[in-house]
């Protein structure tokens, strides 16, 4: 038996590439892909690319394997041209990944939010295989890295229609407004009235009445008015592109959003002047104190720290189940820092970054619940004999149990502004426990749809955690007692009442009452 090559007669074509010899062999079997294959190959380019040959006459020979057989010393001239990055194969596997985006967003509309995880998962298989495939095609580097642009476009078109499919279910205060890109030129300046600036250093400022954009406008309002812009020489410009970097940098969760963070830093504003903390600590402490505010929950996902760490997140793996969320806020945070257009600190001298970046570090990090009792029992005991403020150790816990308190200070707000956000809360919660239950994971009573109810939300949470918080820190600030304490305490006796309306039986109706009767 003779061996396949003495079987099978190859056939010789001399090729001339750029005025490079080339020599090509194949079968009479073969077929005319092959031949372009093998051309394209001793060309150096892709299979993709469109190949013509010419005799010496100037004649188009077409490939096949019948081709006329040619000399060397008459070899047929190649030109070759690759498909244009638009159009071809690339563009191929772009309308194919199109049609997955708008195929998802068409599902998202469908099928509600609860679909979206297991959506995406799908999404993200197909688009690995696609990015496989994309690879074993052997497209070329060019064509690939535009593959790979248009695949990173449609991820973010998946996470903007997830984002939006979120909004217009949601119907929360900050549905339509609160996803929009801006650019400077569209931050317009807010003149603010004499009454609002004032009003704003109080607890009773109402939250609700104002848009992002005046949101952004009382923020540098407060920045400036504490003399921080000045304190740490901050470029005007640099201040109001920090805000709206901070601004995009808040998810529209139904309570985690850009207002909750609003709020805290009002809040922090308000108790910086019902305290006069001026008199008791630096500019820079108050810098450091109202930044934590601000960067407090960045990026939050919506579901708490323990979700986190039962679904084994990234960001529970990344910070080994250590308060996950605040690690990431704070990270956030100083990445935004770290774009000098964003950077309110970069006219300050190294060692004064290194504290700021301390300070706010730890604050962030303190507004972990999970750390409450800790920080208090730390707290109280710097209050005996007496708060020292010329001590770090006891300055520091100060500011802790400062931000904590503004973090959560909703209930110290009247009733109008405060009970909004208790519906916010429990639809966040809600979202996570409904998730939970989905995806088999523990749920705490406390987010159970099924459990829970307003006034048993906020009972125990003011009389267990609000009112034992800002009575302490009333110790070091009297002005907290009237001020903060005494709404706590109408606050708790509002949703007493509310809890005993809702447990009264309803008013018997006529048969009942006849049946009562008949039974006497
Ligand atoms: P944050 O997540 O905002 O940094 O930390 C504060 C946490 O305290 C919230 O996630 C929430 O669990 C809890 N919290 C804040 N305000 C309230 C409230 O008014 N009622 C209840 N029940 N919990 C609250
Ligand atoms: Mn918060």
């Amino acid at each position: 038996m003779g061996n396949a090559s003495s079987i099978e007669p190859t056939k010789t074509v001399f090729l001339d590439i750029d005025g490079k010899k080339e020599k090509i062999m194949f079968s009479r079997h073969c077929g005319s892909r092959d031949i372009h294959d093998l051309i394209a190959h001793a060309a150096g380019v892709s299979r993709y690319a469109e190949i013509s040959l010419r005799d010496s006459t100037g004649a188009f020979v077409s490939l096949n394997p019948t081709m006329p057989i040619n000399t060397q010393s008459s070899p047929y001239k190649v030109t070759s041209k690759e498909p244009s990055p638009t159009t071809g194969d690339g563009e191929v596997f772009t309308q194919v990944l199109s049609q997955v985006a708008s195929q998802f967003n068409n599902q998202l509309s469908k099928e509600g939010v609860f679909k979206v995880e297991e959506m995406k998962t799908d999404i993200a298989t197909r688009l690995s295989a696609l990015e496989r495939k994309m690879e074993l095609e052997g497209l070329k580097a060019v064509e690939i890295e535009k593959c790979k642009r248009d695949i990173s476009d449609i991820k973010d078109q998946i996470w903007n229609a997830q984002k939006k499919f979120v909004d217009f279910n949601r119907l929360s205060r900050d549905t339509h407004i609160m996803n929009r890109k801006q650019t400077l030129s569209t931050y317009r300046k807010y003149t603010l009235s004499q009454e609002t600036i004032e009003y704003l250093k109080q607890p009773t400022f109402d939250i609700w009445h104002w848009e992002p954009n005046e949101m952004l406008s009382l923020l540098e309002h407060m920045f400036h008015e504490l003399g921080l812009v000045a304190e740490f020489n901050i470029n005007p410009i640099t201040l109001k592109r920090f805000f709206l970097c901070v601004q995009e940098n808040y998810r529209n969760n139904p309570f985690h959003n850009f207002r909750h963070c609003f709020c805290v830093t009002q809040m922090m504003y308000g108790m910086i002047h019902l305290c006069h903390l001026w008199e008791v600590m630096t500019r820079e402490d108050l810098g450091i104190l109202m930044t934590a505010c601000v960067c407090h929950d960045l990026d939050h996902p919506g579901y708490n720290n323990t979700y986190q760490i039962n679904a084994r997140t990234e960001l529970a793996i990344r910070y080994n189940d250590i308060s996950p969320l605040e690690n990431h806020h704070c990270a956030v945070a100083f990445k935004i820092l770290s774009n000098p257009e964003c950077n309110i600190f970069a006219n300050v001298d190294k060692d004064t970054f290194k504290r700021i970046r301390a300070g706010i570090t730890m604050l962030i990090l303190a507004t972990d619940m999970a750390r409450h009792g800790e920080i208090m029992d730390n707290f109280k005991m710097k209050l005996e004999p007496e708060f020292d403020y010329k001590n770090k150790d006891s300055l520091d816990t100060l500011k802790m149990v400062l931000i904590k308190c503004c973090d959560i200070s909703n209930e110290v707000r009247p009733m109008e502004v405060s009970e909004p956000w208790v519906d916010c809360l429990l639809e966040e919660y809600f979202n996570q426990s409904d998730r939970e239950k989905m995806e088999g994971l523990p749920v705490a009573p406390f987010m159970d749809r099924d459990k829970v109810t307003k006034p048993t939300a906020q009972i125990g949470f003011i009389k267990f955690v609000l009112i034992p918080m800002f009575e302490t820190v009333a110790k070091l600030f009297p002005v907290i007692d009237s001020t903060m304490v005494e709404p706590l305490r109408i606050a708790r006796d509002r949703y007493e009442d509310m809890k005993e309306k809702n447990s009264m039986p309803p008013p018997p109706s006529q048969n009942n009452k006849k049946k009562t009767v008949t039974e006497k």
